[in-house]
């Protein structure tokens, strides 16, 4: 399974990629993690990256990309990783297409994590607090100022990508307002009913697309599922996998539940007076 969480800071992706690794018994490869530990390591990388993020912007695309397409090479990523912060802008997700088509490996969902703008202030802050009551050092970025930059690195650089995976028909939107638990539990049910989806395909045509077998339990679990409920594809048409699995004699997948009302509205703005209140 190979996953990208995609979503404002704040908006859960870390503590969500946390879960889908026990789950599924994949990476969780998140750059800012990276990023942290090369600058913490003061490495070229690092001493280049160290001043871009603390001041909330973006590090360049290119050391990004090379520290992901060495990071997806090494023997732990062979069973399928989530990219917890990668891509962040459209050069970088048509460099990644490139990088997997070239490992002849296959992006398998995007799942959009969406939220209001109004709570990110409070989980930031929240989360540094923990961070501190835990005697660790807060991340230099985690501050109501710097959260500024960083939400409008995302509005201005990263949202683009929605439309880019919602038009490859590989975007899935979750209502990231929910509580953990049930986050976690509508970004399970849907990639399970993707994985059926796509076993059921597979079966059909066994020289299928897929370059990696399938964790047995969660296809199975997956499965039942799909009986009931399809994944949310944004926009466009159905997948081709979809539409084999029809043909196959299973009836449409329903459709999700909508996000909570609250995550289909425009998010609101964190402004400076707004962040310092
Ligand atoms: P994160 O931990 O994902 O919030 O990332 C922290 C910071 O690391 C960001 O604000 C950026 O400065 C940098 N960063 C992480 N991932 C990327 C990326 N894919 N592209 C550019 N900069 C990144």
């Amino acid at each position: 399974m190979r996953i990208i969480l995609l979503g404002p800071p704040g908006s859960g992706k870390g503590t969500q990629a946390q879960r889908l690794v026990e789950r599924y018994g994949i990476v969780q490869l998140s750059t800012g993690d990276m990023l942290r530990a090369a600058v913490a390591a003061e490495t070229p990388v690092g001493l280049k990256a160290k001043d871009i993020m603390a001041s909330g912007s973006l590090v360049p695309d290119e050391i990004v990309v090379g520290i992901i397409s060495d990071r997806i090479d090494q023997p732990d990523a062979a069973n399928g990783f989530i990219l917890d912060g990668f891509p962040r802008t459209v050069r970088q997700a048509e460099e990644l297409d490139e990088l997997l088509a070239q490992k002849h490996m296959e992006l398998d969902a995007v799942v959009e994590l969406r939220v209001n703008e109004s709570v990110l202030l409070q989980r930031i802050e929240t989360r540094a607090a923990e961070t501190r009551a835990r005697g660790e050092t807060v991340r230099a970025d985690d501050t109501p100022e710097v959260l500024i930059t960083r939400l409008a690195a995302y509005r201005a650089q990263t949202e683009p990508l929605i439309h880019y995976y919602s038009d490859r028909r590989k975007l899935l939107t979750v209502d990231g307002m929910m509580s953990i638990e049930e986050v976690s539990r509508e970004i399970i049910r849907i990639l399970s009913a993707l994985e059926a989806v796509d076993n059921q395909a597979a079966k059909k045509a066994p020289n299928s697309r897929r370059s990696s077998p399938k964790p047995a339990r969660s296809a199975a679990r997956g499965a039942k599922t799909a009986a009931k409920r399809g994944p949310k594809r944004s926009r466009g048409k159905p997948k081709k996998a979809a539409k084999s699995a029809r043909k196959a004699g299973k009836r449409p997948a329903k459709r999700p539940k909508k996000p909570a009302r609250a995550s289909r509205r425009p998010p609101k703005k964190v402004t400076k007076k707004r962040a310092k209140a």
